[in-house]
């Protein structure tokens, strides 16, 4: 979608180094970190937030999830645990309006978020 930050970077338009590429989804690093290891894997197919899905992205949404423990356990994750979350619109946190799941590790994390 034009004028969508992460639309351009799944296209190239905006470019940056992914961690992991496929044909529907890619990975890489939170430009802000807010932990040691903090990276987002996204869906090349803009949604702009979880109550946009339809039932038909179902797969799509699994594969995000599944790609990123994949993800997580290659940057050594694994023994620790990491936080796995996907801000949803205004009170959910979400500044860029295209789903993305965000994987942060390698500290401690709060609950419940403030
Ligand atoms: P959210 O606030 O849940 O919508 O998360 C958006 C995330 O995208 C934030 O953690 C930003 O730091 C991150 N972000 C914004 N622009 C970029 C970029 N060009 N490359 C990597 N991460 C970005
Ligand atoms: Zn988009």
């Amino acid at each position: 979608m034009k004028d969508c930050l992460f639309c351009k970077i799944t296209s190239g338009e905006i470019p940056i180094e992914k961690i992991y590429e496929d044909e529907q989804i890619c990975a890489f690093f939170d430009i802000n970190p807010q932990a040691a290891t903090h990276f987002l894997v996204i869906p090349k197919k803009h949604i702009a937030n979880l109550m946009e899905l339809r039932e038909t992205d179902a797969s799509l949404m699994g594969h995000i999830v599944y790609q990123a423990t994949e993800l997580a356990k290659k940057l050594g994750l694994e023994e620790n645990g990491a936080r796995f979350v996907f801000n949803c619109k205004e009170d959910g946190g979400q500044t860029v309006p295209h789903i993305h799941l965000h994987v942060l590790g390698g500290r401690k994390l709060n609950w419940p978020p403030g």
